[in-house]
């Protein structure tokens, strides 16, 4: 048994923390905030439930594994509620399409708007799985790309499969009318990938939406943050929060712990579940890192931030669905702007997540609990969110008004804002980041931060900041790469891996 320290507790290290465990560690947890979760934080208040961060769950066998890898079994500590449809897209000129995973009522909708797009509905599918089974089937993305061989060997199959190309050109070559191909291009954006720099592995997440649905956990997401907290307890595991550690102690190159406070608590090895950069340039002297120095952290590209508005009100708005896009008439045009970071741009697209559409209980009786999210630019734009937060939240509340909310700003009862900067100070996210690292093709795969250190012996990296990337799903997996290099460095444990194929979660 060793003993292992990990700093952060959101997906990626709750559920590390569990297969180590699981596996025979004995695993501590240390998180700067008050509470578990990380970006998938909760906020509570007069009656109202939000979940910060993360809303769409996806790929729950993914989930159910790290329960397995435990004994237990997901269904006994969180309900999966399926969703249907999974999002509902509204576009500038009025129109709207509901997106499922069935193909008959999917291609019933494109045909409204183009009769070949409907047509191409199952040839995109079908291509796209030949991408899902590498990643997800063949296991590309729980396994550690350290290696430039693995990754010598990866290129040629992405090449066979388009894979390499960016995620909006490959759904331009199936579909024509803009709607389609805003729908089968933009899910990206929601790991803080620009669709036209994007590489097409992220093509597959249309087809992975379909294979295993898009699902709401009773209680919101949070109940499966708690959940892990809880699992990982009971299995002996300890949690410590309000606790940031300052740095991670390095002798003759290895990991040796962490010090908080002035105090040091040794470890076997380290696990860093916070920012990627931050943990390089913050954490660790400059003078154990070769690979990761001030110079090549500076040349890491961040993803876009968010603004976020947690809406409680006391009216309902049944014209939303559980997941609501509403589109501004540019696409490449506003994300271009948003990534180029000269400003905030005057238009929006905007994700709304309204779970009283599912769970009553998440608000008040009668009333809605919601968030609205805005990609806009991260820090590097120089916007003083102190400043401007109060007149964005009143623009966004009027467009929302114009476009057929009516009475929102009457119905409010609560309203709380979370800006790029609230990501810089509370997550610690560099550049007030939403999604860590930028998933473009020069920081993918081998080309991203390795979840065993370059530079430091036992010291490792799980989450959004490695392999495979942000995401729910994908921190998850990145907990698997991880736990494969832990495992073979200390020699201790065996990996309980996710099922190769995923299968439906049965209610
Ligand atoms: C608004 C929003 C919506 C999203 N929606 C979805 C979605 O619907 N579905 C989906 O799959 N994904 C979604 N994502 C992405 C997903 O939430 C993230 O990729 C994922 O939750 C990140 O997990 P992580 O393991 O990287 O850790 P994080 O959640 O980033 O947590 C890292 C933790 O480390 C702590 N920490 C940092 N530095 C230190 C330190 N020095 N000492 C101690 N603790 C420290 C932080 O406080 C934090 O708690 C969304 C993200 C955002 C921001």
């Amino acid at each position: 048994m060793k003993h292992i320290a990990i700093i952060g507790s959101g997906f990626g290290g709750l559920s590390l923390a569990v297969r180590l465990q699981a596996a025979g560690h004995r695993v501590r947890i240390f998180e700067k905030r008050e509470k578990i979760g990380g970006r998938a934080y909760q906020l509570k208040d007069s009656g109202y439930t939000f979940d910060m961060g993360p809303s769409l769950v996806t790929a729950p066998s993914i989930i159910r594994s790290i329960f397995e890898s435990a004994g237990r079994r997901l269904e006994d500590y969180v309900k999966l509620v399926p969703l249907d449809p999974f999002y509902r897209i509204f576009f500038h000129d009025g129109s709207h399409m509901d997106y499922s995973g069935d193909a008959e009522q999917m291609k019933a909708q494109l045909a409204k708007f183009s009769e070949k797009d409907a047509a191409a509905y199952d040839d995109f599918m079908r291509d796209m799985k030949g991408i899902y089974d590498a990643v997800i089937t063949d296991g590309l993305g729980k396994q550690p790309f350290d290696t430039i061989g693995k990754m010598a060997r990866f290129v040629p199959r992405a090449m066979r499969l388009n894979a390499l190309k960016p995620v909006a050109y490959m759904a331009k070559s199936y579909f024509e009318d803009f709607r389609s191909h805003f729908m089968f291009s933009f899910h990206p954006l929601f790991i803080g990938g620009h669709p036209f720099r994007a590489p097409s592995i992220y093509a597959m997440i249309p087809y992975l939406e379909k294979e295993e649905g898009v699902w709401f956990a009773e209680g919101g997401m949070y109940a499966i943050v708690e959940a892990l907290g809880r699992l990982f307890e009971e299995l002996g595991g300890e949690i410590t929060t309000s606790a940031e550690v300052d740095r991670i102690t390095v002798a003759e190159g290895k990991a040796t712990g962490l010090q908080i406070d002035g105090t040091h608590f040794p470890f076997d090895a380290v696990v860093s579940n916070g920012d990627v950069t931050q943990t390089y340039r913050r954490l660790i002297d400059p003078a154990h890192r070769r690979k990761w120095t001030n110079r090549k952290l500076d040349r890491q590209k961040q993803t876009m931030s968010c603004f976020l508005m947690y809406l409680g009100t006391k009216k309902k708005y049944p014209k939303l669905a559980h997941h609501t896009l509403i589109l501004a008439e540019r696409y490449k045009g506003l994300i271009d702007e948003i990534f180029a970071h000269k400003k905030l741009p005057d238009d929006f697209s905007m994700y709304l997540h309204v779970p009283t559409a599912t769970d009553e209980s998440m608000a008040p009786e009668g009333c809605e609990s919601m968030y609205v999210l805005i990609p806009v630019p991260n820090l590097k734009a120089n916007t003083d969110w102190e400043v401007e937060k109060q007149d964005y939240a009143d623009k966004v509340l009027e467009f929302l008004e114009a476009w057929g909310m009516d009475g929102l700003r009457d119905s409010l009862e609560v309203c709380h804002l979370f800006t790029p900067a609230d990501f810089e100070t509370q997550l610690n996210a560099t550049d007030g980041n939403a999604f860590a690292l930028e998933p473009k093709l020069t920081q993918t795969a081998w080309f991203r931060p390795h979840n065993r250190s370059e530079d430091v012996d036992r010291l490792y990296i799980v989450g959004a900041g490695t392999h495979p990337g942000a995401g729910v799903p994908g921190v998850m997996l990145s907990a698997e790469a991880t736990l494969s290099c832990i495992i073979e460095d200390l020699g201790v444990g065996e990996v309980v891996s996710s099922p190769a194929k995923l299968a439906p979660v049965q209610e």
